[in-house]
């Protein structure tokens, strides 16, 4: 007789608990926040997730590849396929205001929404998250990840990343 199995998890519920897989350097948002979940297919007890690298040759991505596989099998698939779409591209422009506010809430300035060019961007004052102050510099030339860049804050004199618009 064969076992039928009695796993029946909609995408929908796989959404959600990949809602609750974090970015490696930013806990406060997922991965779902981050839009770097793309696609769930469920088969039974199988599942394939895409996956999109937020930028490019970010070395999270495989301990969020990790992360993802753990938190699948722990709902009890058996066969658990991660795809990384390396050539997929992913903007900041497609940050939700939601996204935006949870980043600013941990302290990190959120990229711009609408980018002109990365030379404009990068010139345009970027408010603190702290005092939203917009009297702020940049604080060396690169930040602690690829990801981000620091800042200081003149007015409220304390130090800040933010998060690199792309
Ligand atoms: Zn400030």
């Amino acid at each position: 007789m064969a076992l039928t199995s009695t796993l029946s998890h909609t995408v929908e519920e796989v959404w959600k608990a990949l809602d609750e897989v974090q970015d490696p350097e930013i806990p406060v948002l997922s991965l779902v926040d981050l839009k770097v979940v793309r696609e769930i297919q469920v088969e039974g007890t199988s599942v394939t997730v895409r996956l999109v690298p937020t930028f490019a040759g970010c070395p999270a991505m495989e301990t969020m590849r990790r992360d993802v596989e753990r938190r699948l099998a722990a709902m009890g698939f058996t066969e658990v396929s991660v795809h990384i779409e390396r050539s997929a591209s992913w903007s900041t422009e497609q940050m939700m205001d939601s996204t935006k506010e949870k980043l600013r809430s941990f302290g990190i300035a959120p990229p711009p929404s609408k980018l002109e060019s990365l030379h404009a961007t990068l010139s345009v004052p970027v408010p603190c998250p702290f005092c939203e102050s917009l009297d702020t510099r940049p604080d060396g030339e690169f930040g602690s990840t690829l990801c981000k860049q620091y800042f200081f804050c003149n007015a409220c004199r304390q130090s800040f990343e933010r998060f690199k618009p792309l």
